[in-house]
């Protein structure tokens, strides 16, 4: 496979009216990631709960970036004025994701369904481990949230683990949880969440807040 992309040097260097053509006014920062979007579901979903967003899905895998850009592009030609808030990147968020977003710009970033591994020799995939929890630290916004979900409860708990021992994360509440209208939307909205409903799978959600660095 052919890992390496055009990325841009640093955030400076996007043209965001490249991923935002139509957007009304000049588009400001792209304030949610979806890591590792897939088909793109997620991104449909919040477009018009929070039209005044500005969101980026990223997905490594070429057809499957150019369907969701696809997708993006046949619903703002059916619905004029709407959708043009969302779209796509092709890219290794694991690798590039600093090329993208600048310190605290970010207030949402999700994780769903992300591949699961398992081996110990290739734990150094996960989308979720110490180092890169510090990058996502960096790129989110002080009261950001992460949101996550895996059918894997494996992966639940190491992605819980991690968040939670990292000291610029804090684990909401149930109730907390339970207030949030986004996260609701995580568990039917894509096509892997789809999927694990249709077999009868369980799900794991945990969230996480970016809290203050200094104490
Ligand atoms: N979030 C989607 C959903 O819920 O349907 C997709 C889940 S799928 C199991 C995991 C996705 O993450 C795949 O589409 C895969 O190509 C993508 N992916 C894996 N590693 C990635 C990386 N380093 N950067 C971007 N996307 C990645």
């Amino acid at each position: 496979a052919n890992n390496e992309f055009d990325h841009p040097v640093s955030p400076n260097h996007i043209d965001w009216k490249v991923f935002y053509p139509a957007y009304p006014s000049q588009p400001g920062l792209v304030e949610f990631a979806d890591v590792g979007c897939g088909y793109g579901g997620l991104l449909m979903n919040l477009a018009t709960m929070f039209p005044e967003k500005l969101m980026m899905g990223m997905e490594i895998r070429q057809k499957v970036s150019a369907y969701v850009r696809q997708k993006i592009e046949a619903l703002r030609t059916l619905h004029p004025g709407q959708y043009q808030n969302i779209s796509v990147v092709q890219t290794n968020a694991m690798k590039y994701l600093p090329n993208y977003f600048r310190k605290a710009q970010l207030s949402k970033m999700f994780f769903l369904f992300p591949d699961p591994h398992f081996k110990k020799s290739k734990q150094k995939w996960r989308i979720v481990s110490p180092t890169l929890i510090s990058e996502y630290a960096f790129a989110l916004r002080e009261g950001g949230i992460v949101y996550t979900i895996t059918d894997v409860e494996e992966v639940h708990i190491w992605m819980a683990k991690h968040f939670q021992e990292h000291r610029l994360f804090r684990r909401l509440s149930a109730e907390e949880m339970a207030t949030d209208p986004v996260v609701e939307k995580l568990w039917d909205s894509t096509e892997e969440g789809k999927k694990v409903t249709r077999n009868g799978g369980q799900k794991f959600c945990a969230c996480f807040e970016r809290i203050p660095s200094a104490s």
